[in-house]
């Protein structure tokens, strides 16, 4: 039985002038998350999680930052890379459980819609995707609202398992 775990982190500088994307939803909000892509930090979190677990280079090698086609690309292609890499080694998605730490604004009103575009992405159940959204308690960047953080945590199990124990 195969069994790998992954973890990623991102931070993004929020600024005014851009659209917050979270996990693929557009959260209105006054300012967005600066980056070459449109700088979706719960997925580029997640993207390493995955390509780590799958034992694949990272979002920055494969999409570097200095690259004209990656400018202002919707996130949700990295995902999907990451996960075609994540079938191709054999493996599928057991779980996957974040933490988004945001000062402002408050996603509790986005969570059960992040959850599904997360679960839509990851092609498994909604049941199987932790969200959890904090503050910073008013401490560092992240505390002063001048950016936007995510921690997310995956579980790749081999193909056979899933569809053995279905
Ligand atoms: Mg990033």
């Amino acid at each position: 039985m195969t069994v790998r775990t992954g973890i990623g982190h991102d931070i993004h500088r929020l600024a005014p002038g851009r659209r917050l994307v979270l996990g693929g939803v557009v959260v209105p909000y006054a300012q967005g998350l600066l980056g070459h892509s449109d700088a979706d930090v719960v997925l580029h979190a997640l993207c390493d999680a995955l390509l780590g677990a799958a034992g694949q280079p990272d979002i920055g090698q494969l999409f570097p930052d200095g690259e004209a086609r990656w400018a202002g690309a919707d996130s949700r292609q990295f995902v999907a890379e990451a996960m075609r890499r994540v079938r191709a080694a054999g493996l599928v998605v057991a779980n996957a459980d974040l933490v988004v730490l945001a000062e402002q604004p408050r996603l509790a009103p986005y969570r059960a819609q992040m959850i599904q575009s997360l679960a839509g992405l990851l092609e498994v159940a909604p049941q199987q995707v932790g969200l959890k959204a904090g503050t910073n308690e008013g401490l560092d960047a992240v505390g002063r609202g001048e950016a936007i953080a995510c921690w997310a945590s995956v579980l790749l199990v081999d193909m056979d398992r899933r569809a053995g124990s279905e």
